[in-house]
């Protein structure tokens, strides 16, 4: 297995310890007291995304419930859809798609995701006609998208 860069904790800018589970390897924070942690890619070992706390987490797994539920429906293996799914979402979040991942965003961003799909699907019947058909351009200039979006989730 190839070695990973191990990332820094946001809060003590020291580096992670990789350790294995039954869910598979992660990092953690070596501080004991110290809750920021980040899973990783059983193949490669490098961390999916950036380091968080319990409020981080908690507001990914909302952010996930409410966009996966999106593309989810009517799936049937439509790779398509959740592809376009994942270009409104980074179109409506001001960032590339390269960008838009879940695993990536602090709190107020995963909160953002959670009041843009309330807004598409509030009160209006044909949001999945909207969502499945429009064309989405999202920014292609990243240091312009970046500004928007703090690594590290401390805000
Ligand atoms: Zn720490």
């Amino acid at each position: 297995m190839p070695t990973p860069t191990p990332p820094l904790c946001p809060v003590h800018r020291t580096p992670m310890t990789p350790k294995i589970s039954a869910f598979g390897p992660w990092f953690l924070c070596v501080e004991p007291d110290c809750d920021y942690r980040v899973s990783a890619d059983r193949r490669t070992g490098e961390p999916l995304g950036t380091p968080t706390d319990a409020a981080g987490r908690e507001a990914r797994k909302r952010a996930h419930a409410a966009f996966d539920a999106l593309w989810r429906r009517d799936y049937e293996g439509n790779s398509r859809r959740r592809s376009r799914c994942y270009r409104w979402l980074a179109s409506v979040l001001g960032l590339t798609e390269a960008e838009c991942h879940i695993a990536r965003f602090d709190v107020a961003r995963c909160d953002e995701v959670v009041r843009a799909v309330q807004a598409l699907t509030a009160g209006r019947a044909d949001w999945r006609g909207v969502l499945l058909s429009a064309r989405f351009d999202p920014p292609r200039d990243s240091a312009e998208a970046e500004k928007g979006t703090p690594e590290w989730g401390l805000a």
